[in-house]
């Protein structure tokens, strides 16, 4: 498949973002950390498993009308760090952003540990999560060292 074939799958929006290169089948999860749900006003058009020659398969996603920020991308790096993200205006491509990995991700996720201190509602802490390897990704709780479940993160998405 060739990337005009890739391009003709979606329909061009006039304004909005377009989330490309996602990992294939995990467009969902992506819209859950961005907080998109069903009941937003913005349409938005996903596409999964297509052929990618870069990736073998991947997601592309489409909001409409909303111009995704920095920090909201960056919360991308936990599921799909090489995404590449475009805003567009009128029909063209407006600006390219890139997704930051940080040392740290802050008030992300929650720790997966159910015995870690952030888990007491007593102890009103940020969720620090450290990133101790990037490829594969590997994040530990700066409170408890435990080690996360990726897959378990993206349900503990605060
Ligand atoms: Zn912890």
């Amino acid at each position: 498949m060739s990337q005009e074939g890739n391009m003709r799958r979606v329909t061009a929006i006039k304004n909005g973002t377009v989330i490309d290169h996602v990992p294939a089948g995990k467009a969902l999860s992506v819209l859950k950390m961005l907080g998109i749900e069903g009941d937003m006003s913005n349409p938005v058009s996903l596409v999964m498993n297509v052929p990618s020659k870069k990736m073998g398969g991947k997601d592309i996603i489409k909001v409409e009308d909303r111009e995704l920020n920095q920090s909201e991308l960056d919360k991308l790096a936990l599921v799909a760090p090489d995404a590449s993200v475009a805003i567009i205006r009128a029909y063209s491509v407006a600006e390219k952003m890139e997704i930051n990995l940080t040392e740290e991700v802050v008030n992300v996720a929650r720790c997966t540990f159910s015995n870690c201190i952030t888990v007491n509602p007593r102890e009103p802490l940020p969720h620090r999560l450290v990133v101790t390897s990037r490829d594969p990704l590997e994040l530990r709780c700066r409170y408890c060292g435990k080690t996360q479940d990726i897959d378990g993160l993206i349900d503990n998405l605060l």
